[in-house]
């Protein structure tokens, strides 16, 4: 800590004034004195006193903030300078970067939030900026000893060239802390500093990745170009599940780090679960392990992350990130590439919070700092696939799948006129077809996308549905722990005996599927075979969902009953038929992305099956056999359905023909915010190109004691809807007990 300068404000004259942005929900910095003789450019670092407290801020450039006396009288009184309070200390650490001030700035802007949360999520690594006190490690010192002991021999066995700490060598030599001491007082052992946030080993840029086929030769030859031009372009890597696309960006990965000795590259994936795979992935082709970042690290771990991303001398910069989507704000000092994986997941869009979408945010950061973005998936989204057909993104295709594999053989099952026997949910067909796997001993994966044992539970006396506690949300039987669930606002509640409405005893039915119900079907159908159930709930965390996707690759699973955790990224070769339980399920409801959405992970979770030499069908059980989205499935004709939804959209000007937002309002007080959403519409400006629709009753009214009204702006895609939304939300004053929040392009209309 002694190398931290400490100031005093009342130091010297004539102080300078810094800017100072907190992680906090503030749309502006604020100003503050500099003592005399100190310097703090943009993006360090500091720590300042705000309110009562004392925090950590980053130094905000002046430009977009208020410099000028008359400004700051004019937006906030005026400001005697005497009173403005002087920063504290300027942190010994790196700073951020001018590119990612620049990108924190811009998506505050474009998101419609406030400035110091977006900084917030740069920031989120809590104690990433008091330095930790370095450990005391053992290396062998080359010398011996002047006395040696069988104890002491142990530890000369047990130590190495790196370094560990007393008590770990002790551990390691079966021996005391006591006795590594005494060894390097005796001149066996060497003492060295242990860095408590190592550096992460270099990529090792010299090895090479696999022998490409000629499509994907020809694919990173285009990729390199763009590389070797420099600036920003924006490449779709379009090829199905297994036709070699992280083959192809992991040559991008070393170019980019090749062209330049310190830059920095960035590969998104959406799901946690794929992490510890995909990291083994990247190690293997580069020799060192990259930076991880997720949500499910230890505070230890990400503090690490954190720190070497951001770390000011380059030879000890973390060059490679994998993470999920938060990672964006990272405090990388010199990012050249960001490789968005599966860009068309929806795990990309941030729901709560600073609302945003990683795969436009990152496109839009490589945009404003001038390097490439690659975005990778077997099925792009709508507007990716938009974005080069106009020429926007350029795009790269790989074709077939690499080697043997072939895509599977997919078909339907009319569940008209081959039904399931009532009370169950797998037809004749796909038994059948689960029995001739069991039979040749190959794997089946009988997917649904519905955790628990039955989404809804209905009273049979009087119909009641069981919801969540002031909450229009269905509860769930979970039936492992026998509770009743809202998978929306996580309560939960053992399943009560009787109807708490009629007092009806034993009458609580459960209706429909989920996968742990499936899972009692196949266990009670096939009751020799193998069965597994995979959902976030029957293995929570990373780890437990990974013994089961480890099992399940070993063989060791006849029939695996699994929700979307299943349906990405996963190899198991032995697996030969999907069937999907419920097809229909992601078509009802108002979204407009709906079909695609089900195209997108029908496609991903089918492309499961036959992924090596032994080919794979499935098979999807509908009502609707004849709904455009499953014969584009049964036909693999992609571009026709997607041409179909982009003349949908385009007659709708929905995205990306159009500009869309939500207003989301809430409030614990119903008359109180149907008055505000009513105020709020009256002061809507008349935009040109600009439509309001609604306020209107969300689809979830009532959420933990909340109701919630919305609103939907369409808008022409020429028209800078952002500064509409600013123009009218300035114009109105909501009251304090209404929370409204916009959702710019939304994903979710809930
Ligand atoms: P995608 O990312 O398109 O799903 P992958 O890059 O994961 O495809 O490739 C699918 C499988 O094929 C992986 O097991 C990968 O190691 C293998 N593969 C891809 N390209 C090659 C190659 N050029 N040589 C050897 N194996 C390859």
């Amino acid at each position: 800590m002694n190398d931290i300068k400490i100031f005093n404000s009342l130091e010297a004259e004539p102080p300078a004034r810094v800017k100072v942005l907190f992680p906090l929900p503030l749309f502006k910095a604020y100003d503050y004195l500099l003592p005399i003789g100190v310097t703090a450019e943009p993006g360090q670092f500091v720590k300042a006193p705000f309110g009562l407290r004392e925090i950590f801020g980053v130094v905000w450039p002046n430009e977009a903030a208020v410099s000028d006396d008359k400004d700051v009288g004019r937006r906030w009184g005026k400001v005697d300078l005497a009173k403005l309070k002087s920063i504290i200390e300027v942190l010994p650490v790196q700073g951020l970067s001018p590119d990612l001030i620049d990108f924190v700035a811009w998506s505050a802007d474009y998101t419609l939030s406030p400035l110091g949360s977006v900084l917030r999520m740069v920031m989120r690594s809590g104690d990433a900026l008091t330095p930790r006190a370095p450990q005391t490690g053992f290396v062998l010192s080359g010398g011996l000893p002047k006395r040696s002991t069988p104890q002491r021999e142990q530890v000369l066995a047990a130590a190495g060239a790196t370094p560990l700490t007393a008590a770990r060598l002790a551990e390691a030599a079966g021996v005391s802390d006591a006795v590594v001491r005494g060894l390097a007082k005796a001149g066996g052992l060497r003492a060295v500093e242990i860095d408590p946030d190592p550096p992460f080993s270099a990529p090792d840029l010299s090895r090479m990745g696999k022998p490409l086929s000629e499509d994907q030769l020809f694919a990173v030859g285009e990729i390199k170009k763009q590389i070797d031009a420099g600036g920003h372009t924006a490449t779709l890597i379009d090829g199905v599940t297994g036709s070699g696309k992280t083959e192809v960006y992991l040559e991008a990965v070393s170019a980019a780090l090749q062209k330049d000795e310190t830059a920095q590259v960035l590969i998104l994936i959406p799901e946690i679960a794929l992490t510890l795979p995909f990291l083994g992935r990247v190690e293997e082709r580069f020799g060192a392990a990259p930076a991880p970042w997720h949500s499910e690290m230890t505070a230890a771990a990400r503090r690490r992350t954190w720190r070497r991303v951001g770390e000011g001398d380059p030879t000890k910069r973390a060059r490679l990130v994998v993470g999920a989507r938060s990672a964006l704000f990272l405090p990388f000092q010199n990012l050249k590439l960001i490789i968005v994986d599966e860009e068309h997941d929806n795990a990309y869009k941030q729901e709560d919070g600073v609302i945003y979408h990683a795969r436009d945010l990152a496109v839009a950061r490589g945009a404003r700092a001038g390097f490439p973005v690659l975005l990778a998936s077997a099925t792009p989204s709508l507007e990716t696939v938009v974005n080069v057909d106009e020429g926007r993104y350029s795009a790269v295709g790989l074709p077939s799948r690499f080697a043997s594999a072939n895509l599977p053989d997919i078909s339907l099952v009319d569940m008209r006129s081959d039904p399931p026997e009532k009370g169950r949910w797998l037809s004749p067909p796909l038994c059948a077809a689960v029995e001739h796997n069991l039979s040749v001993g190959e794997q089946s994966l009988l997917f649904l996308n519905r955790r628990g044992y039955a989404p809804m539970t209905l009273c049979r006396r009087c119909g009641h549905k069981m919801t969540a506690p002031n909450s229009d949300t269905m509860l769930v039987e979970h039936r492992f722990e026998n509770r009743l669930v809202c998978h929306h606002t996580g309560f939960s509640m053992p399943k009560p005996k009787a109807c708490p409405s009629c007092n009806a005893v034993d009458s609580l039915a459960p209706c429909g599927p989920g996968v742990e119900r499936v899972a009692e079907e196949a266990v009670a159908r096939w009751p020799e075979a193998q069965i597994k159930i995979l959902s976030s709930d029957t293995a929570p965390g990373p780890r437990a969902m990974r013994e089961v996707l480890d099992a399940m690759q070993a063989g060791e699973i006849d029939i695996l009953i699994a929700t979307q955790v299943a349906a990405k990224g996963h190899h198991f070769p032995n697996l030969t038929l999907v069937g999907v339980v419920d097809a229909d399920l992601g078509l009802s409801g108002g979204d407009l992305r709906a079909a695609e959405r089900t195209y997108q992970l029908l496609s991903q979770v089918t492309g499961r099956a036959g992924r090596d030499v032994k080919p794979g069908r499935a098979m999807l059980q509908t009502y609707q056999p004849q709904a455009s989205v499953f014969e584009a499935l049964v036909t693999g004709d992609r571009d026709a359905f997607l041409a179909a939804e982009a003349e949908g959209r385009r007659y709708l000007s929905f995205p990306p023909y159009g500009r869309l937002a939500a207003i989301i309002m809430r409030s614990g007080d119903e008359v109180v915010l149907d008055k505000a959403a009513r105020d709020l519409l009256a002061a809507a400006p008349n935009g040109d190109g600009v439509e309001v629709l609604g306020p209107s009753r969300a689809p979830i009214y009532r959420l933990r004691g909340q109701a919630r009204m919305r609103f939907l702006i369409k808008a022409r895609r020429g028209v800078n809807l952002q500064a509409y939304l600013n123009d009218w939300l300035g114009r109105v004053k909501t009251p304090s007990s209404v929370r409204c929040v916009v959702d710019i392009n939304p994903y979710s209309f809930l």
